[in-house]
C-alpha cells in the first residue's frame, strides 16, 4: 500500500519503510527549517479566532474528527501497523482507542476542567479580598513526538492544545510521518480553521527548527537524550518544556500475588507493543518463594505468543519499528549473557526474515551492573531477579535513573498500596500494567530522567494555559494599614501582624484590633 503525497517546495522527502519487510511504503516531505518558521506563524495569526471560539463549538470539531476516525479505523489502524510493525489489532487495543476516548473525553470536558477556580484566602476574606484564577491559551504549542504510538502520543497532545485554545505545529517522529500527516488531514476533514494545527514531517533537525521557530511551549515526547538537547534549545527563548521522556518500569511481585496472573501482566507489560512502550516492564522483581511457579508460567505464556508480520491476522507481536532500536535489544541482551545471564526463551534475532524481528525474551541470573537492568531497552526483553523482603524490593525498584511508572502485585490492596507510595514513578499500578497511559482522565509524567511535567488529565490541560490570578478588593474605599506612611505607631502594628496575623488565627488578628483601630484612624487624620 504505497502512499504518495506531494514534497514541498524545498523538494527534499524522508521515504518510509516497513520495519516488516524492509520495503517503501511512502514519502513525506522533509520540511526545512524556514518552512517551519512559516508554519509557526500562520498558527500564531490563526489562534486568536480559534481562542474566541467556545469551548462547546472546539468540542464539536474533536467530535467530528473522532468520526473521521472512526470511519476509518481499518484503514489508519493498517496504516499505523505498516509504518511501526505493531499488529493491525494491538494498533486499534492500545492507540486507537484510548485516543479516541481521550478526544470525546476532552471535547466534552475541558470546559469544566479549565472554569475559573475560587481560591480561600483565609483571613484576607475578612478584609473584603478575593481571588480566582483564570485560565487562557498559551498561544502555538510546538509538539514533538517519537515512533512508538505514532496516531495516540500526538494526537493527545494536539486534542488536548486545541481544546485549550490553542494553535499547534507537529512534528511526527521521521519514523512515522504518514500517521502524522493522516491527523492533519483527519482534523481537517472534521472542519479545523486552516493553520490551526500544522504537520511539519522531517527528521530531528525539523524538531530543532520548532524548538528555534519561538513557539509557548514545547510539548515534547521521546529519548533522555533528545529530550535534554531540546530543554537545553528551549532554554535559549526560555520556552517551557514538557519532557515525556524514557523509562526503566519495574514490576514488584510480591509473596501473596496471584501468579498465574501477574505472569501474564509480566508477559503483556514487557511484549506489547514489541517492548516499545515508555512504560512496558522493562524490570520484573519476584519474590523468592514463588519464583520458580511465576518464572515457569511466563517462560510459558511467553511461548504462547505467535510472531509475525503486524498486518497478517492472528499475530500477538510483530517487527521492531527500526533496525536502530533492534541493535539495542541485541547488544543489552549479548552484554547480560556475556556476564552469566541465562536465557530462558528467545535471545537472538530472527535471521530467516528480512524485518526487524526480535523474539520475546526471557532472561534470569540478571543483576543492576548489567544495561539490561539500568538502561531503557525498548525492546521485546524480561529480566527478572528475585528479592526476599518488601524493603529489598523496594530499593531495587528505586535503584534506576528513570521513575516513569510501576506496578505491584498483591492479592492485599493495602499492602499493594504501601509499597506503591514507596516507589519513585510518575505513576504506580497496583495489579495491572502498561495501560494506564490510555487513561485520559489521569496525569501521565515522569520523575528523575523520565521527564519534566504532565500530560493526560488536568494537570496536563494546565501545562497547555497560562494561570491567570484575578485579584479583587470589594472596599476601595479604604487605605490598606500597610500603605505609606510607617509611623511609630504603625511599625508597631506591623510588628503584631507578623506575631498575630501571620498565624493564620482570626482569633489571634482579633487582638491587634484596637492597634489597628489607632492606625485607621491616623491615616483619617493625615
Ligand atoms: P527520539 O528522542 O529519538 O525522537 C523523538 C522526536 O524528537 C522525533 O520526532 C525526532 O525527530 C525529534 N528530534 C530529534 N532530535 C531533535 C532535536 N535536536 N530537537 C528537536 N527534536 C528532535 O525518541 P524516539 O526514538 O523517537 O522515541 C523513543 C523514546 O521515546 C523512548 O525513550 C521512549 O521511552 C520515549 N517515550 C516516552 C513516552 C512518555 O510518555 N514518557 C512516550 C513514548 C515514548
Amino acid at each position: 500500500m504505497a502512499q504518495s503525497i506531494p514534497a514541498k517546495s524545498s523538494g527534499a522527502e524522508i521515504i518510509c519503510h516497513d520495519p516488516a519487510t524492509g520495503e517503501e511504503i511512502g514519502r513525506a516531505p522533509l520540511f526545512m527549517p524556514e518552512e517551519v518558521a512559516r508554519a509557526v506563524g500562520r498558527a500564531r495569526d490563526a489562534q486568536p479566532a480559534w481562542a474566541a471560539k467556545s469551548y462547546r463549538e472546539r468540542g464539536r470539531v474533536i467530535m467530528a474528527a473522532r468520526e473521521v476516525i472512526l470511519k476509518e479505523l481499518e484503514e489508519i489502524a493498517f496504516l499505523i501497523s505498516l509504518e511501526t510493525g505493531k499488529p493491525v489489532a494491538e494498533a486499534i487495543s492500545l492507540e486507537m482507542t484510548p485516543v479516541l476516548d481521550l478526544m470525546q473525553h476532552f471535547a466534552r470536558k475541558t470546559a469544566n476542567l479549565l472554569a475559573p477556580r475560587r481560591i480561600g484566602l483565609g483571613q484576607y476574606w475578612f478584609m473584603g479580598r478575593s481571588s480566582y484564577e483564570i485560565y487562557k491559551p498559551r498561544g502555538v504549542i510546538g509538539i514533538i513526538s517519537p515512533w512508538n504510538f505514532p496516531l495516540a502520543t500526538p494526537l493527545g497532545d494536539v486534542v488536548m492544545s486545541l481544546m485549550a485554545g490553542n494553535a499547534a505545529v507537529l512534528k511526527p517522529s521521521e519514523l512515522t510521518p504518514l500517521t502524522g500527516l493522516k491527523i492533519q488531514e483527519v482534523l481537517t476533514r472534521a472542519g479545523l480553521p486552516d493553520a490551526v494545527l500544522q504537520v511539519v514531517t522531517g527528521d530531528g533537525s525539523t524538531g530543532a527548527a520548532l524548538v528555534a521557530a519561538g513557539t509557548d511551549k514545547i510539548m515534547f515526547t521521546g529519548s533522555v537524550a533528545t529530550g535534554k538537547r531540546v530543554a537545553e534549545a528551549a532554554a535559549k527563548y526560555l520556552i517551557p518544556v514538557v519532557l515525556e521522556l524514557g523509562g526503566k518500569d519495574p514490576m514488584v511481585v510480591l509473596d501473596d500475588a496471584n501468579i498465574q496472573n501477574a505472569a501474564r501482566g509480566a508477559v503483556w507489560g514487557a511484549f506489547a507493543n514489541c517492548g516499545q512502550a515508555c512504560s512496558s516492564v522493562e524490570r520484573c522483581y519476584v519474590h523468592e518463594s514463588i519464583a520458580e511457579l511465576f518464572i515457569a508460567e511466563v517462560v510459558k505464556e511467553t511461548q504462547r505468543l505467535r510472531q509475525g508480520n503486524g498486518t497478517e491476522k492472528a499475530i500477538d507481536i510483530g517487527s521492531m519499528s527500526s533496525e536502530r532500536q533492534l541493535r539495542v535489544v541485541e547488544r543489552h541482551v549479548n552484554q547480560a549473557v556475556d556476564h552469566d545471564a541465562e536465557v530462558l526463551t528467545g535471545g537472538e534475532r530472527l535471521r530467516d526474515v528480512a524485518g526487524a524481528f526480535y523474539p520475546p525474551t526471557v532472561l534470569t541470573n540478571v543483576n543492576h551492573d548489567m544495561d539490561v537492568m539500568r538502561e531503557e531497552t525498548f525492546g521485546p526483553v524480561l529480566p527478572i531477579m528475585t528479592f526476599r523482603t518488601e524493603d529489598e524490593a523496594v530499593r531495587l525498584a528505586n535503584d534506576s535513573q528513570f521513575g516513569l511508572a510501576a506496578s505491584v502485585w498483591t492479592n492485599s490492596i493495602a499492602r499493594g498500596q504501601r509499597v506503591a507510595w514507596r516507589i519513585d514513578a510518575g505513576t504506580v499500578m497496583i495489579n495491572e500494567v502498561l495501560y494506564s497511559h490510555g487513561i485520559a482522565q489521569t496525569p501521565w509524567g515522569g520523575v528523575k530522567q523520565s521527564g519534566l511535567g504532565r500530560t493526560h488529565g488536568r494537570a496536563g490541560l494546565l501545562e497547555l494555559v497560562n494561570a491567570q490570578h484575578i485579584h479583587v478588593n470589594r472596599l476601595p474605599f479604604i487605605p490598606d494599614l500597610w500603605w505609606f506612611n510607617y509611623s511609630e505607631d504603625a511599625s508597631q502594628l506591623f510588628r503584631g501582624f507578623a506575631r498575630r496575623f501571620s498565624s493564620g488565627s482570626i482569633l489571634q488578628t482579633g487582638l491587634l484590633l484596637p492597634q489597628m483601630i489607632r492606625r485607621w484612624r491616623e491615616r483619617q487624620r493625615n
